[in-house]
């Protein structure tokens, strides 16, 4: 019996936010270093962790990924912490993946980096991590994430995990102020803000494209009922499929923007304020992935690549640096749904993902 279930329920305890994981940090590479690897915590000041198992033997350099931060939910009122993407999982299945492959020996050349990075959810633990130099010497990557069972249901696992690329913008829209009786004196931000709304909402893409680009946010108050506001503030969330497609579509979101707001004469100051590429996977990874799925689930439990609208920001690793990467989708029967206050999967599934955690290692370094 593995000890994954003992590593779940201590981190499942003690959910953090992002950047703010010290206690599931310490827990972590405390566990790292008793099992017998080269530990490196806080990388580029963060929460983040590196740790390094040598073979000994030439050969290539594998990373293993989990991320450890929770999510921010009000529930009764009250702000809390909560696993509700899974994140406790993934660590607790790389650590005791990490902690058998040590045990057994199994490791014969290259080696291994369990790469534990801060603040997924906010979408730049990944780019700390990478600028901490943590895949500098990494030839191939591989992370998972738990998913929800009407995708892919526990004795399931899919080889290769396609997420859009998701952008947010954010406006600052700058006007005149004047007196409600003498508008023609002002420039309304209000104006301007559902103007740029109005320009955004006629973007097209190719219809093909599963893409999306709409206001989210709108805030503008002058304070009072009778005058002119002068400023007002926009957010925007974009989606997209792939990386090209929401370059266009961010050329056009800001194009828009800008024009609109200035054909009335306000300024807009436009932030790109998060960006997280969409996935860009390797076939020879997704091959070695695929070969682990059908060892521990039989060729039954393959499924197909899955396509979402949601986001990781795992694929900066491959973005920013010249890494090859794979990334699977463990079925647990997840319900109701991944970021749901009372999200809950069947934590048997855990075993799975150790195994076949372990068979990607082995098919890399064994
Ligand atoms: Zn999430
Ligand atoms: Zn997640």
């Amino acid at each position: 019996m593995s000890t994954v279930l003992q590593h779940y329920n201590h981190l499942h305890q003690i959910p953090e936010l992002g950047f703010q994981e010290h206690q599931t940090a310490a827990y972590i590479a405390n566990e790292l270093e008793k099992a017998g690897y080269k530990v490196t915590r806080n990388i580029n000041n963060t929460t983040g962790i590196v740790a390094e198992y040598d073979s000994g033997k030439p050969g290539p350099v594998l990373a293993l990924r989990a991320d450890m931060d929770a999510l921010g939910h009000i529930i009764d009122g009250v702000h809390c912490a909560r696993h509700t993407c899974g994140h406790d999982g993934h660590s607790s299945i790389l650590l005791t993946a990490a902690e058998e492959l040590i045990k057994e020996g199994s490791i014969k050349q290259g080696r291994l980096k369990l790469i534990f990075q801060p603040a997924e959810e906010l979408g730049s633990g990944a780019l700390a991590m990478i600028a901490g130099g943590a895949i500098d010497d990494v030839d191939m990557i591989i992370g998972l994430h738990l998913r929800p069972k009407d995708e892919c249901p526990k004795g399931f696992a899919s080889p290769a995990m396609y997420y859009s690329a998701s952008t947010t913008v954010e406006v600052n829209i700058h006007g005149i102020p004047a007196h409600g009786a003498r508008p023609h004196l002002g420039v309304n931000a209000l104006d301007a803000a559902m103007m740029a709304i109005q320009a955004v909402n006629t973007i097209h893409l190719a219809p093909s494209l599963t893409y999306s680009v709409k206001a989210t946010r709108c805030i503008c108050d002058a304070g009072v009922t009778n005058a002119i506001p002068s400023k007002a503030y926009v957010c925007w969330d974009l989606r997209a499929p792939t990386n090209p497609a929401m370059d266009e579509l961010k050329a056009k979101t800001l194009q828009a923007i800008k024009l609109s707001v200035e054909a009335i004469g306000a300024k807009a100051d436009i932030e790109v304020s998060k960006e997280i590429p969409a996935a860009e996977i390797d076939n020879e990874v997704s091959q070695i992935i695929t070969e682990a799925i059908v060892d521990v689930l039989g060729s039954e439990g393959l499924k197909d690549p899955i396509f979402t609208p949601g986001g990781e920001d795992f694929f900066n690793y491959p973005i920013e640096r010249n890494v090859k990467a794979g990334f699977w989708g463990l079925g647990c029967d997840l319900t109701p749904g991944l970021h749901h206050p009372e999200m809950k999967f069947d934590l048997s599934a855990l075993e799975n993902g150790v195994k076949i955690t372990k068979a990607c290692a082995l098919k890399v370094l064994g």
